[in-house]
């Protein structure tokens, strides 16, 4: 056989092997949908899909990959790309810390002694780090925010205008923690505006197929292997994956990372993001969450993934895919 061949035959089987995961968990049906706006909750439960974007430009992908959905705290990962373009990573450092909470993602606290948030993947960190996204109107802080998903997924992004007004309306919790951040002067005046970002970024809409191609921006070095333009730039790709790392998936990213071990992130309409660096980009989307808000059947896909691949980080008795390198 060719070197093409085995290649061939390789790639074939690993798309055997995701349909078969995918029948595999597709009976899984714990969970529940999230109800906190009526727009997540009209959902349809047995929505799943798994794709996976190699660096090469390769994407693999099963079950209802075109069905779109709001990205929710997904995007929290690339406003923090964004804002540190802006800013710089030692001023993004005074207004947002990079360590763990262990707590819900919308707890409503700030580091006791710095009164920053604890990281840029929480809730009140990523309200402060869309504060810090610059523009000289609203407007323009919107389009330059979907300009940067655009570089990411290579196609036009939009807002789900329904679920922004969802979101505004019952954001409570949210504005209660820019009200906070806002007493200890860690957020400016221009709170509802930065508010509005907020509700905004997390009701851009993609589909799972989206999220695979912008993981694999990010294993690839901040470049779109399909559009080959550049989304992020390349020095601040170890700063995303380390908070990824360690606080991506909510209250659970230690037991994630001891598991599973490559950085990834959730959202509460379902998806997960997991990025392998230098090989590939995960996006599993399936809306019945844990009680911690991760996905279930996404959790259970990137399980065995990086089980049957030896995609933890840290797995030194593993050859990694080798059809992707
Ligand atoms: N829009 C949601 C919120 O701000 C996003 C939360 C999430 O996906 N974890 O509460």
């Amino acid at each position: 056989m060719t070197k093409q061949q085995d290649l061939q035959t390789a790639a074939s089987s690993f798309q055997s092997f995701l349909e078969d995961l995918h029948s595999k968990y597709k009976s899984l049906r714990d969970g529940s949908v999230a109800n906190y706006i009526p727009e997540l909750a009209k959902v349809n439960p047995d929505l799943f899909s798994i794709c996976i974007a190699t660096v090469n430009g390769d994407i693999y992908k099963v079950g209802d990959y075109n069905q779109l959905f709001t990205i929710q705290s997904i995007s929290k990962v690339f406003v923090y790309g964004l804002a540190l373009e802006d800013h710089g990573r030692d001023y993004l450092l005074t207004k947002v810390g990079v360590e763990p909470t262990g707590d819900a993602f919308n707890a409503i606290i700030l580091d006791e002694k710095s009164k920053r948030p604890y990281n840029p993947m929480v809730n009140a960190g990523a309200i402060a780090t869309t504060s810090l996204i610059k523009g000289s109107s609203a407007t323009e802080r919107l389009n330059r925010m979907l300009d940067m998903f655009q570089r990411y997924t290579g196609h036009n992004m939009f807002v789900d205008i329904s679920v922004f007004t969802s979101e505004r309306i019952t954001g409570h919790r949210n504005r209660a923690m820019a009200h906070l951040m806002l007493n200890f002067g860690m957020i400016d005046q221009h709170l509802d505006e930065s508010l509005d970002l907020y509700f905004q970024q997390c009701s851009v809409m993609v589909n799972c197929y989206d999220l695979a191609v912008m993981a694999a921006t990010l294993a690839n070095k901040g470049i779109n292997p399909f559009t080959k333009k550049t989304a992020v730039d390349s020095r601040y790709i170890k700063d995303i994956l380390s908070v990824m790392y360690t606080c991506g998936m909510y209250n659970f990213a230690g037991e994630w990372a001891y598991k599973v071990g490559i950085p990834a992130k959730s959202g509460v309409s379902g998806g997960i993001i997991a990025v392998v660096p230098n090989l590939m980009g995960i996006g599993v989307f399936s809306p019945l969450l844990d009680f911690r808000s991760n996905s279930v059947r996404g959790v259970k896909v990137c399980e065995e993934l990086s089980q049957q691949f030896g995609l933890h980080l840290f797995d030194c008795s593993h050859n990694k895919l080798n059809f992707c390198s």
